[in-house]
Parts: C-alpha cells; structure tokens; sequence
C-alpha cells in the first residue's frame, strides 16, 4: 500500500482527512544550500513516488509511433480525450507508411472532437511523411532528431524518449513547471530552463518517473488554482505550503481522478495492481464515457 511519508504507514487519503502536521513548514528557501535544495527535492520525489506508486504515462500507447502521435495530439487538449480517439486513429493508420498515406479529410474526421482538427490532421500527416522519407518509417531514439520532427518540441520528445525508449528525460509541462516553481526547484518561467536546473538535482535514472510523479501531483492535489495543501503528502517540504486550501476536511473535497471522493474502489485498486494502472486506468475512463 502507498505511504505518504518515511515513518509514515498511513495512505495519503486517510491523512487528508487528519490534522495537518506540527511540523515546522519551510516557508521560504532563500539561503537554502544546494545540498539542502538537493536533500528536499529528492526527499519530495520519494514521498510522491510511495503518494503514486501507480504513476506512469497518461497517453495510452503500444509504440513510439502512437506514443509520438498521441503527444503531439495532446497539444491544446485533455489525455483523456486524446486516449478516447486514439484506439479508431491506430486502428486505421497502425504505423508511418499507412498514416503517410491518410486521406486528409478522413484524419479530420477521426480528430475532430480534439480541437484544432485541421493543423493537428497537416502536422501528423506531415509528421508521418517525414518519418518514413528520412527514418524509414520509424520514430528515431535521438532528441536532436526528434526535435526537427513537425509538431515536435523538447516536452514530447521527452516524453517519447522517456516512456517507448527507456531514456531519461525531464517533460516540463504546465504541471511540471507549476510545481517545480512551487517546490523552490526553480524560478524560472522557461521549460527548458527548467529542465536544466531540475535535472540538476535528481539522478538522470530518476527524471522519467520524476516526470510522472510531478504531474500526477500537479493534477490530482496541486492544482493551478486551488491546491490541496491540507490533503499534501509532501506539505511539510514544500515551501508554498498554505497557497492553498490548508483545512483537510476542505483539501479533500478539492482531490481529482482516484484520490477524488467517492472514488476510493479505484484507488485502492491501483494501490494493489500497480503493475497494470494503465490498464485499471484505461478501464474506468471507458466507463465514464
Ligand atoms: S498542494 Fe500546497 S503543499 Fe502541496 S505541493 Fe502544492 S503548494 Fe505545496
């Protein structure tokens, strides 16, 4: 079962509805040594990675081609939209050459519901020529190659190289960057200077799961808006600490997908299959379709 803390057996549910810690909150980090920043940071990976031991890649994918596809799309949109028109996408068009081949109007019918169909339907078919002209229809391994793709920016390409390649990568999303700010990871506005001072302070065997970690937490706790830093499991290293809801009656009520009220069937499955969360995961979107 996931934890919220080191000594801490409880799971982070059962804590939002408790009293919030007595201990002494970080308010601000100036004067923080690097160590120290170091020390935190990877203190807050730890705590989120027993919050969210089922935490993975929301876009659904079986390759790099869907994987790359399926990001792309996402851009401007939900995952959970992406991954609802993503089974009919990779039905019909299962690889480069046939995506390359697509009938613009048919693609523009299939990514209607995601927005922006019609530059969405020009960049993947353009993305798909590309990878069969100069890849012979296969998504390269590389950031410097995936880079120059259509539609394709560092965040996607570390999520590719990430999660179909096995190489660690750092994707600076809103999320990402949101909370690396919160955390006193950064300061800095600019992905991918975020990217490079957060890096900084994780192991390159980390940034994947780190990634996955931090957006989880983004989506489900700490939201833009109002954060849930009652129900935080890693509010007493967090710095931003009470930007937030702090009441864990009320915190808890503001907690989104599993960890949402009326929602604890889901979590407690994928705090017992962690293994197969993609699939648990995929399974209840269907069901609220
Ligand atoms: S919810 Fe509050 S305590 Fe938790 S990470 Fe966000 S700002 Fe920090």
């Amino acid at each position: 079962m996931a934890t919220t803390g080191q000594g801490n057996s409880r799971p982070s549910k059962e804590r939002a509805q408790e009293e919030p810690s007595t201990e002494p909150i970080p308010k601000a980090v100036p004067g923080e040594s690097l160590l120290a920043l170091k020390r935190r940071a990877r203190r807050i990976n730890r705590e989120l990675g027993m919050a969210y031991p089922y935490a993975h890649a929301e876009l659904d994918f079986s390759n790099a081609f869907e994987l790359l596809v399926a990001t792309v799309l996402s851009a401007q949109t939900t995952d959970v939209l992406i991954n609802k028109i993503t089974p009919l996408l990779f039905a019909k068009y299962p690889d480069a050459r046939h995506l390359a081949d697509a009938d613009p109007a048919d693609l523009e019918e299939i990514l209607r519901p995601t927005g922006f169909f019609r530059a969405k339907s020009r960049n993947i078919l353009a993305l798909a020529n590309r990878l069969v002209d100069e890849y012979d229809g296969q998504v390269p391994g590389k950031l410097a190659d995936l880079v120059t793709l259509p539609g394709v920016g560092r965040k996607t390409a570390n999520v590719v190289l990430g999660n179909a390649f096995g190489i660690p990568g750092i994707t600076v999303d809103t999320h990402f960057g949101r909370l690396a700010r919160r955390f006193g990871w950064t300061a800095s506005e600019d992905p991918v200077r975020i990217e490079a001072e957060v890096g900084a302070l994780f192991e390159p065997k980390d940034w994947t799961m780190l990634s996955h970690r931090v957006v989880f937490h983004g989506r489900r706790v700490c939201h833009s808006r109002r954060p849930a830093c009652g129900a935080c499991p890693v509010a007493n290293w967090c710095p931003s600490y009470g930007m937030g809801e702090t009441d864990p009656v009320k915190a808890a009520k503001l907690l989104k997908y599993e960890l949402a009220p009326g929602n604890e069937a889901l979590l407690a499955q994928l705090l017992a299959e962690t293994h197969r969360a993609a699939e648990i995961r995929m399974a209840s979107q269907k069901q609220n379709r």
